[in-house]
């Protein structure tokens, strides 16, 4: 089997590949073990001149690429499918910070950097990167861009799309792709790097960008509210929207169902009330301003919000543990067996009816579901999973999938919303990505995909 790779490997460092059949297992299966392939060697190249030798082979012998970064996607987009003759691209040895520039505040980063240490480097400096994920601890920047991930700061930054002035890549034929500019505006035509953005690991290997960064501040409260019904929890999100707009850095929503697992299942910590309906909000103090929970505090009194009871952190150590709530939902749900996740948005207004008629149907169908609802309600982000109590067989589970499948994306639809919030599409939603998005959208993605990647090799079976 070497052979087939020899003239590459000979050209590259040893530490740069590996053939060690359990170190290319590992990452041939996806966070959530839902997707497992295989590959016969896994390159960690550590200097862009290493990519590109790899991809220029690839390109030549007609050899499949799977780019991966920290391997936390969630739809099955970062490991390679089964036999398929695809080899891996882990980009964690390309790792640096080339450059902070704290007077435009920019930075330059390698795309292998996990999330986490960029945030550690830029702390002195009192700066963050606009983006904050669950999985902050082992995700890839590359892979952040790649999926144009979302997270818990959106509602206050934006997306990974507002945030990039620069990207760095190498093409599916192996050819560099330099557009990292650090400027603001930048008005010269088609913009190219929004098309690598969310794309997936489908147009190109992406090698390093250049964000916006923002001020960090450690001056923050959060506060958990409990409401009775969403109609509730609509009424108090624009109460906070117009009363502490520019203090906001995020508002998340989690149902009595999600808390209690979390309780049940990790031991979360219990809080002195019940309700339908849960929001964490981080409120951060951008501007300076003294006394900051006073402040907060005083703003409160004037809210006048009923049928609300809320509890807000008063240390630095209760903020953690308000946020370790939220963040053991997604840890707790992966305990479960049976468990159909969805990674929804919708326009504010309809969530309302869009949880209540899926619910109902979801209900008809199979009165033993239960709906694990949470996400990023500043975002118009749900996650809509469901879980089951039934013992199924592999058959009736794969039947009832694609039934609860068809019935929240219906509604999704109705509700005018959109399948994939911020995980993307990867293997897992290719199939509905078909049915919701119109044909002429679709021709134009393929087309797009054909003047990049015309022999097809930069992760194939992903997307489209
Ligand atoms: C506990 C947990 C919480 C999460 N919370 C969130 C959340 O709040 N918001 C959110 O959006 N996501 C979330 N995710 C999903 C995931 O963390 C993000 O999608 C993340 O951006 C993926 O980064 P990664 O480096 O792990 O990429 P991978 O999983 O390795 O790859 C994801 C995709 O990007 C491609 N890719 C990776 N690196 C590159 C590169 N350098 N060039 C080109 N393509 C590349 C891959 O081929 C693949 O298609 C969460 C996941 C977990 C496990």
């Amino acid at each position: 089997m070497t052979n087939k790779y020899n003239s590459l490997l000979k050209t590259l460092k040893k530490t740069e590949y590996s053939l060690d059949k359990s170190i290319v297992n590992n990452h041939c299966v996806d966070w959530r073990g839902n997707y497992r392939g295989s590959s016969e060697i896994i390159f960690f190249p550590k200097s862009l001149t290493s990519i590109q030798k790899i991809v220029k082979f690839c390109f030549k012998k007609n050899i499949p690429i799977v780019p991966q970064g920290g391997n936390t996607g969630l739809v099955g987009g970062s490991v390679p499918r089964f036999n398929k003759g695809e080899i891996i691209i882990n980009l964690c040895k390309l790792n640096n910070i080339r450059e902070i520039d704290i007077v435009s505040n920019t930075i330059t980063v390698e795309s292998g950097c996990i999330l986490q240490n960029v945030n550690d480097r830029l702390e002195p400096h009192n700066l963050q990167m606009p983006i904050s994920l669950g999985s902050k601890g082992s995700c890839q920047i590359g892979g952040n861009i790649a999926t144009n991930a979302g997270g818990l700061n959106v509602i206050k930054f934006g997306s990974i799309r507002n945030n990039i002035l620069g990207i760095e890549a190498i093409l599916p034929n192996g050819e560099f792709y330099d557009d990292l500019k650090t400027v603001k505006k930048n008005n010269t035509g088609f913009d190219i790097k929004q098309l690598l953005i969310g794309s997936e690991g489908t147009l190109g290997i992406i090698t390093a960008a250049t964000f916006q960064i923002h001020k960090k501040t450690n001056d923050r409260v959060v506060i958990i509210i409990c409401l009775k019904s969403f109609n509730h929890v609509l009424n108090i999100y624009q109460k906070f929207i117009s009363s502490f707009g520019e203090f906001i850095t995020a508002f998340e929503l989690m149902n009595e169902f999600s808390m209690n697992l979390a309780q049940k299942l990790i031991g979360s910590m219990k809080l002195p009330f019940t309700g339908n309906y849960y929001c964490l909000v981080e409120l951060t103090n951008f501007i300076d301003i003294e006394n900051f929970s006073n402040f907060i505090y005083s703003k409160f009194e004037k809210l006048q919000i009923d049928n609300m009871q809320l509890i807000v952190a008063k240390s630095e150590n209760e903020n953690k543990n308000f946020w370790q709530i939220r963040e053991e939902i997604p840890l707790a749900e992966k305990l479960l067996e049976n468990v159909i996740q969805h990674d929804v948005s919708l326009p504010l207004n309809n969530i309302e009816n869009f949880i209540f008629e899926s619910s109902k149907a979801l209900k008809k169908f199979n009165p033993n579901i239960s709906i694990i609802n949470f996400g990023h309600l500043g975002d118009n982000n749900l996650h809509f999973n469901v879980c089951i109590d039934d013992k199924l067989n592999k058959k009736n589970y794969s039947n009832f999938k694609k039934k609860v499948n068809e019935i929240i994306f219906s509604f999704v639809n109705k509700f005018n919303g959109s399948i994939s919030a911020e995980h993307g599409i990867g293997q897992l939603r290719k199939d509905e990505l078909k049915r919701y998005k119109s044909a002429e959208e679709i021709k134009r993605m393929k087309k797009i995909k054909k003047i990049f990647d015309p022999k097809n090799i930069m992760n194939p079976g992903k997307v489209i």
